[in-house]
């Protein structure tokens, strides 16, 4: 089975004492992993070392940075290399979230380049996808986030793409309280599947981890991870909340 996942992106939320305070309580609520499942916490930078350390030795409890630079190293002030991340011991990122792609411009392209700068350091990329709202009222979401995925990852080859995760986030429900219907969430997780498969075959396809974000709660967490293509989440809001977190863990596929 292919891994399912609660992935909680505090984004540039909490001051240092509030994210220990956080993760404690999230520990002390009642969640359960089993072998296939995990959770990570992608945190703002200078919290990844001591969130780390209270989650070192944790079954299936990982951190992760929120971005890394598509350049090696250098005269880039206030960057943090894909490097630098894997000196410190970390296995996940962010790329592309809707929020980097709007405010610091990330286009596909450099997207591709960060993707490939995380890979060369063993950091798997949570790679963000997703279509702003004129074009789901266009009608064109699919061709959307097909151009995202072909532009920023099909350069890869099919042993690196194999076991990938993919977050599909449609920019009109993150932050906004309006989530897809597990129906649309489906829809477009079937959609990303064939497209990888088309590309990939359909056993690496199979294989590759597609998160749904946007307005993920405990109220609708079951329901949105209960749909076929749906492995788990990308949360925001309610990542922030140790009994909302602890509640969307439990809600993986088993
Ligand atoms: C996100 O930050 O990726 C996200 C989906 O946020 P929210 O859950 O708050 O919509």
């Amino acid at each position: 089975m292919r891994k399912q996942i609660a992935a909680a992106n505090w984004k540039m939320n909490l001051s240092l004492p509030q994210a220990e305070e956080l993760i404690i309580a999230l520990l002390e609520t009642d969640h359960s992993l089993n072998d296939h499942q995990l959770a990570i916490f992608a945190v703002p930078f200078p919290y990844i070392i001591p969130v780390k350390q209270m989650l070192d030795g944790r079954q299936n409890i990982f951190v992760a940075a929120q971005n890394c630079s598509a350049n090696k190293n250098g005269a880039y002030t206030g960057e943090t290399s894909a490097e630098m991340l894997q000196s410190i011991g970390l296995k996940y990122v962010l790329i592309g979230h809707s929020e980097r792609r709007e405010y610091n411009h990330e286009t596909n392209a450099e997207l591709a380049k960060k993707v490939n700068i995380a890979m060369e350091h063993q950091l798997q990329p949570i790679f963000c996808c997703g279509e702003p709202l004129q074009i789901r009222e266009a009608g064109t979401q699919n061709s959307y986030v097909e151009t995202q995925l072909k532009e920023s990852l099909f350069h890869l080859p099919a042993e690196q793409i194999s076991g990938f995760v993919v977050a599909y986030e449609p920019i009109w429900a993150i932050g906004t309280g309006k989530t897809a219907s597990s129906g649309q969430a489906q829809e477009m997780h079937a959609h990303i599947r064939t497209v990888l498969a088309t590309q990939y075959g359909n056993e690496i396809a199979d294989g590759i981890t597609i998160l749904y974000g946007g307005s993920v709660k405990a109220a609708n967490a079951l329901e949105i991870f209960g749909q076929p293509d749906v492995d788990g989440g990308l949360v925001g809001g309610a990542s922030l909340v140790a009994t909302e977190f602890a509640a969307i863990i439990n809600s993986l596929k088993k």
